[in-house]
């Protein structure tokens, strides 16, 4: 049988750093981008032997900023990755700051057929407070720039930041998705380190209350519907047929192969982490690999983290292939819980659900089943 993975590949640098990001990056150094490639090819050598048979399916670069890479960098990636791996690609995803320079063209050219820019608000003052460097125009002229060389374009935007308003989420809500066929709506969380958060202690900004932000992503979720994009998974929509293959993987358990500093993969029952050091990931590749931390992934977690992940997802849990994989009657070890949560979730021939207009609950409904 064949075997796919998808490929995720971590470009960790950015113009400069965003106040609520906790995304590995550092800022651009031509050196260090440099010895970063080579590094990155040397490990797409390695991983290719030790995924020996595997045929590649979707790439994904992410980052950081794939977009500042300068262009000879990414076609040495993107070479190395036909050279050495069997791929067979039915997506190959970039994500870009509209801040940088992109060249669509070449980009299509390397064989990229998706693009995700970080738009995240199209209010100048929001952008301002969050750090970004480009401004909505500068965002718009991205988008209207990508539609003429993508079919497949996505958008970032981000809800619950601080000052926000109704009428900013509706604004970028409404122009975003007439515009585009994908877009990916995250909700602010912050860690302590960033330094939004040392801004919100220090009451310099604060953040919109929980009400509020629901009231944020219903009305943003009900605008996509207008303009036709539906929800595949809690934080992201599109046009039928537009879904993102690669991110597919993550939410349906699927393997993928992660490259690049701070970098995540998922192979047989094993999740790994490569470590968030530049200089060490470029060092340590000489003598074999980035270095990992490997986690095995035992059969308790394995269900645990299939439920959370399908709860995410519009159509749940499919009871047969579930009981299948895990060796389980779901509805039975699970009828307290269910029982518990059937105010909250749906029972749809073969597949369980959580109701429309509770998905947000998501993360409450798949901790009853950890217990
Ligand atoms: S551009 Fe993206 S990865 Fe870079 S600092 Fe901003 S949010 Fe983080």
């Amino acid at each position: 049988m064949k075997t796919t993975r998808g490929l995720y590949v971590h470009i960790p640098f950015c113009l400069s750093k965003c106040t609520y990001c906790d995304f590995y990056s550092v800022a651009i150094d031509t050196n260090l981008i440099d010895s970063y490639v080579d590094a990155l090819v040397k490990e797409i050598e390695l991983a290719s032997i030790k995924n020996n048979g595997v045929t590649i399916d979707t790439i994904y670069f992410g980052g950081g900023t794939p977009s500042v890479l300068p262009l000879s960098h990414l076609e040495k990636i993107i070479a190395s990755i036909y050279k050495n791996f069997k791929v067979d690609i039915k997506e190959f995803t970039i994500e870009a700051n509209p801040a940088s320079k992109i060249d669509f063209a070449e980009y299509r050219n390397f064989g990229i057929d998706r693009i995700s820019l970080g738009v995240q608000s199209l209010d100048d003052r929001l952008l301002k407070i969050i750090g970004r460097k480009h401004n909505s125009s500068i965002a718009l002229n991205s988008i209207d720039e990508a539609n003429k060389y993508f079919d497949k374009v996505s958008c970032d935007l981000m809800i619950g930041l601080p000052t926000q308003t109704l009428e900013q989420v509706e604004y970028s809500a409404n122009v975003i998705s007439s515009k585009v066929k994908h877009v990916s709506m995250y909700m602010l969380k912050l860690s302590n380190e960033v330094k939004m958060a040392e801004q919100i202690s220090k009451g310099i900004f604060s953040l919109p209350d929980d009400d509020t932000f629901v009231d944020f992503y219903e009305e943003a979720y009900s605008i996509f519907k207008r303009n036709g994009l539906s929800r595949y998974e809690i934080s992201n929509f599109s046009i039928s047929g537009y879904e993102s293959l690669h991110n597919l993987k993550y939410w349906n358990r699927e393997e993928y192969i992660g490259l690049g500093a701070s970098a995540h993969g998922f192979i047989g029952n094993i999740r790994y982490y490569i470590l968030s050091n530049l200089k060490e990931y470029i060092s340590g590749i000489n003598y074999g690999n980035g270095k990992e931390i490997s986690e095995i992934i035992d059969y308790k977690t394995a269900l645990f983290e299939k439920i959370m992940l399908a709860f995410r997802l519009p159509s749940g849990i499919d009871i047969e292939a579930f009981n299948k994989e895990f060796n389980v009657d779901f509805e039975y070890i699970f009828s307290s819980q269910l029982k518990k949560l059937k105010p909250i979730l749906v029972k749809d021939n073969n597949h369980i659900f959580i109701k429309e207009d509770k998905l947000l609950l998501e993360s409450a409904v798949a901790r009853e089943f950890l217990e």
